[in-house]
């Protein structure tokens, strides 16, 4: 299962009932936090969201909007007494933001630790343990004003075990577990491999955050069959199309285009200037072209779950 909270819905600078772009993501007892501008802390506090053990803070672009929360949250961080690491991931240039970010913060009581997100995506347990077996979390570049990049994060399904082949090949049931977790069993000198007992992989789940950028193949490549886009739609109006493009963001239209090219089955709509006072109003130019588009709020939380 995969939680999604929208901590903040906004764009450039937060207003009284919106906070700035912000997701969390929650797995497995574990959670990511993508992107963070001045006031997620309250917005997330707001959500009832505590991010005081999220494993890393993955930033899509080093605007103002997208990071300058980081070094309050670090800081609550350490008075709340943390002790583990936290990494933070980020485009190319992070130790250049990461290094005056840390000088003004003083010590803290735990190691920052930055952490490059590639484009094939990693296994989450590779970098910290604990996260599922199947979490892979990608990076896809966007096009904005500066370099940026969106990620993806995939939750992948093993096939099916199928009891009745692994007692026609004498596998005790203690062993079971062993070869459900992908790795092979001997059974009277001969190696059983998971193959044998597991079927295909089946449809896993996966999420796609955009981050700012402007309607670009990278970015319906990143989404490709995601469950569930969350896209910037800073502008609500397609008279303000040229605008978006010239400024490296999308208008609603541009959202539901990019949904609709990435064949994705839901999608959200984040990232709202401050001139989209009410986003509802301009929801029909998204749903013209991809009917499953709903407006962002702040808190709006969904969980995804496997298929049966
Ligand atoms: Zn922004
Ligand atoms: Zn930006």
């Amino acid at each position: 299962m995969i939680g999604i909270t929208l901590i903040g819905t906004g764009a450039l600078l937060p207003i009284p009932n919106r906070a700035l772009s912000s997701m969390f993501l929650t797995c497995g007892g574990h959670s990511i936090l993508f992107d963070c501008g001045e006031g997620t802390q309250t917005a997330a506090r707001k959500a009832g969201i505590s991010l005081m053990k999220t494993d890393m803070i993955a930033t899509t672009h080093y605007h103002g909007d997208h990071i300058f929360g980081i070094p309050g949250l670090l800081q609550t961080m350490y008075s709340a007494g943390r002790v583990e690491p936290i990494y933070i991931a980020g485009p190319e240039g992070l130790n250049d933001i990461l290094r005056p970010m840390m000088e003004l913060i003083g010590g803290l009581g735990f190691e920052v630790l930055p952490v490059e997100i590639p484009h094939e995506g990693v296994r989450l347990r590779e970098i910290i343990p604990g996260w599922p077996n199947g979490a892979m979390l990608s990076s896809f570049p966007a096009q904005h004003r500066c370099i940026a990049q969106g990620y993806s994060f995939t939750l992948r399904r093993a096939g099916k075990f199928d009891p009745v082949k692994a007692q026609e090949l004498g596998v005790p049931v203690h062993m079971w577990k062993v070869l459900q977790r992908g790795e092979s069993v001997f059974v009277g000198g001969r190696e059983v491999l998971p193959a044998e007992v597991i079927g295909d992989e089946r449809r896993g789940l996966k999420v796609a955050f955009t981050g700012d950028s402007a309607m670009c193949d990278s970015v319906v490549d990143g989404a490709k069959g995601a469950d569930l886009l969350i896209c910037e739609a800073t502008y609500g109006k397609d008279s303000e199309a040229g605008k978006a493009i010239a400024r490296g963001h999308m208008t609603f239209s541009h959202a539901a285009e990019t949904a609709k090219l990435a064949g994705v089955k839901t999608l959200w709509l984040t990232h709202y200037s401050q001139s989209v006072t009410d986003p509802a109003e301009y929801l029909p130019n998204a749903q013209a072209i991809f009917p499953e588009t709903v407006c962002g709020y702040d808190g709006m939380s969904a969980e995804l779950c496997f298929e049966s």
